[in-house]
C-alpha cells in the first residue's frame, strides 16, 4: 500500500462473481454521482483484459505509461542444460527439454525463480513491455486504465498492482475490479476499504455471488450487494444475503430504458437522473460500512 500521505481516502471495489453483471455500470455510476457532490474521485478500470468503463466515462487521456514485466532471457552459451530453473516454475513457464531450455513468455509470471537459481547464471531478467496504464479526467473525476497486451494473461495482476499504485491522493477511490475470483480480481480487492459485489437474482448470479462472498471474506474486507435487474429472478439472493448477514446496498430494476442507455454508452445517472437517487443511496451506504 502506497504512503497514506498520497493515497486515497477510501478505495472501494466493485466486483463480480463473473462478466455480464452490470459491474460497470454500477462502477462508472457511483464515481459520477461522487463527483456531483463535491467528492475528489479517482474510477480505476482494472478490468486490463477488458476495460470498458471508458465507453461510459469518455475520458480524455492524457498520459499513457507503459508497464514491463521481468522476463528471463537465456544465455544459450552458459546453459548447462541442469533443470533447475524449470523444477522450481510453479506456472510451468519454462521447460528443459533433453538438456535444451525453452521459455513460455505468455506463462511468465516474472517472478524471478529462475534467474535466482540458475547455477551459471545463464538466466537474466529482461524487462519486456506486458501492457500501459492511461489516465485523464472525465465527468469532474481522474480517470485510469489498466490494459493488458493481447496474449499476456499472466500479466494482468502486476497492471492491477500498477493501476492501484498510480492511485494518487483523493477522497474516493472506485475500483472496477476484473470478473470471477481468481488473482486479477484479488489484486484489484486486496486491502481496500470496501467491496460492493453486483450480482443477478437468479441461480447462476446467486452461484456466483457465493464464490465471490467466501473470496472476499479471505480478504477481510467488509462487503455489500447490489443486485442488478432485480425483478427478473427469485428472492434467493435476498435470502441468501439475510442469512450471511450481508447488506444488500441497492437494486437496480430490470428496465428498457437502463438497458437502452448502457447499450448506447451512456450514464445512467445523465440519461436517466431519476436514477440518480438509487446510485446515491448505494454510496452513502458504502461509506458508512467502509474501512477508511
Ligand atoms: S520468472 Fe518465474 S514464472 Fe517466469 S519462467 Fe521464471 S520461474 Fe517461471
Ligand atoms: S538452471 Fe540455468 S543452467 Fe540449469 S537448465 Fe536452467 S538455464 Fe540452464
Amino acid at each position: 500500500m502506497s504512503d497514506p500521505a498520497v493515497r486515497p481516502a477510501l478505495v472501494v471495489a466493485v466486483a463480480s462473481g463473473k462478466g455480464g453483471t452490470g459491474k460497470t455500470t454500477v462502477a462508472v455510476n457511483l464515481a459520477v454521482v461522487a463527483a456531483a457532490r463535491g467528492l475528489r474521485v479517482q474510477l480505476a478500470d482494472c478490468d486490463v483484459e477488458e476495460p470498458n468503463a471508458q465507453i461510459f466515462v469518455k475520458a480524455r487521456i492524457e498520459e499513457t505509461t507503459p508497464v514491463a514485466l521481468a522476463r528471463p532471457k537465456l544465455d544459450a552459451a552458459l546453459c548447462t542444460g541442469c533443470g533447475k530453473c524449470a523444477a522450481v516454475c510453479e506456472f510451468n513457464a519454462i521447460a528443459c527439454i533433453n538438456g535444451r531450455v525453452v521459455i513460455f513468455d505468455e506463462l511468465c509470471h516474472g517472478c524471478g525463480a529462475c534467474w535466482l537459481i540458475c547455477p551459471e547464471n545463464a538466466l537474466t531478467d529482461e524487462p519486456r513491455n506486458v501492457g500501459v496504464i492511461e489516465s485523464g479526467s472525465a465527468n469532474g473525476f481522474r480517470f485510469i486504465q489498466g490494459r493488458v497486451e493481447i496474449g499476456e494473461a499472466a500479466a494482468s495482476p502486476p497492471i492491477v498492482r500498477a493501476v492501484r499504485a498510480s492511485l494518487g491522493k483523493s477522497d474516493l477511490a472506485i475500483i472496477d475490479a476484473p470478473p470471477g475470483t481468481t488473482c486479477p480480481m484479488v489484486a484489484a480487492v486486496n486491502e481496500t476499504g470496501f467491496v460492493c459485489l453486483v450480482t443477478e437474482p437468479t441461480p447462476f448470479g446467486l452461484h456466483d455471488l457465493t464464490i465471490a462472498v467466501e473470496t472476499v471474506r479471505e480478504l477481510d474486507v467488509p462487503m455489500g450487494v447490489v443486485i442488478n435487474r432485480a425483478d427478473i429472478g427469485d428472492d434467493r439472493v435476498q435470502r441468501y444475503c439475510a442469512d450471511e448477514r450481508i447488506p444488500i446496498l441497492g437494486e437496480i430494476p430490470h428496465n428498457l430504458r437502463i438497458a437502452q442507455a448502457y447499450s448506447r454508452g451512456d450514464l445512467i445517472v445523465e440519461a436517466l437522473p431519476e436514477f440518480a437517487p438509487l446510485f446515491k443511496g448505494i454510496l452513502a451506504r458504502i461509506e458508512r460500512a467502509a474501512v477508511r
